[in-house]
């Protein structure tokens, strides 16, 4: 697929679709939410068994993400690692109220630091966590390629779904990994080092770090400020654009 192609339409309609309304530290969310925090005119209908099985994947692969940023901040603390994580957490409560509002069972009813139902997701958790003890340069190259796979993985989502809510839901999560993927690479540089794409193709990757980071929606875990200093003194992202904290269904 030419996903340079459909990064950049979706980024450009995710920069149109989203109010400017963002916050950087403690933005209280004035989504009007209808549970999902995207709109109250949806159809959203039923997912099918592939979709199910997307959103149960995805809900797991954003617990992966979480997990590895606070292993990560265990052995290397920075507020970079902190900030993305709770971003993380965010986009694991995004997909599980997708997965209430389709009534599917949820993979992290047991929530265990580090262990994972999917097998694939459990080896690469592990093979990243090794990498991350190896250094803090290498733990946040690991966080790279963690974003690299959920940029990846959210697009496919999108395309592979006709339900407006998971694709909101997925686009959400979308920027947040852009914006995690373009803070990780400053801080590697801000330490002397340099970023080659390790998952996507490296011209997908220089068009994302080489623009700016994108605001609104919750869980960019980036907020304003700019990560160069790597203490991130923007917040915690959680700035609301459409969604914001809307009820529940
Ligand atoms: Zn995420
Ligand atoms: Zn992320």
């Amino acid at each position: 697929m030419n996903l340079n192609r459909t990064l950049l339409t979706t980024a450009l309609l995710t920069a149109l679709a989203v109010t400017p309304v963002f916050a950087a530290k403690g933005g209280n969310g004035n989504g009007a939410g209808d549970g999902t925090g995207i709109c109250t005119t949806c159809t959203t209908g039923t997912v099918d068994a592939k979709e199910a099985a997307t959103l149960t994947f995805m809900r797991e692969e954003e617990k992966l993400a979480r997990d590895f940023y606070r292993a990560a901040n265990e052995l290397w603390p920075t507020a970079l690692f902190v900030n993305i994580a709770a971003a993380e957490q965010q986009h694991m409560d995004a997909i599980a109220r997708m997965l209430t509002k389709y009534r599917l069972p949820d993979p992290v009813a047991t929530d265990i630091p580090g262990h994972f139902v999917d097998q694939t997701l459990q080896q690469f958790y592990d093979q990243l966590t090794a990498r991350a003890r190896t250094s803090q340069i290498e733990a946040l190259q690991a966080g790279g390629l963690i974003e690299e796979v959920d940029i990846e993985d959210n697009q496919n989502a999108i395309d592979a779904t006709d339900n407006l809510d998971l694709k909101v839901v997925y686009g959400n999560l979308l920027r947040g990994s852009r914006n995690h993927l373009r803070a990780l690479v400053r801080e590697i540089e801000r330490q002397g080092g340099e970023y080659t794409a390790q998952h996507l193709d490296q011209a997908t990757v220089d068009v994302i770090v080489d623009s700016p980071m994108e605001r609104g929606g919750r869980g960019d875990g980036t907020g304003t400020g700019g990560r160069g200093d790597g203490t991130g003194t923007g917040g915690r992202g959680d700035g609301t654009g459409i969604g914001g904290r809307g009820g529940r269904n």
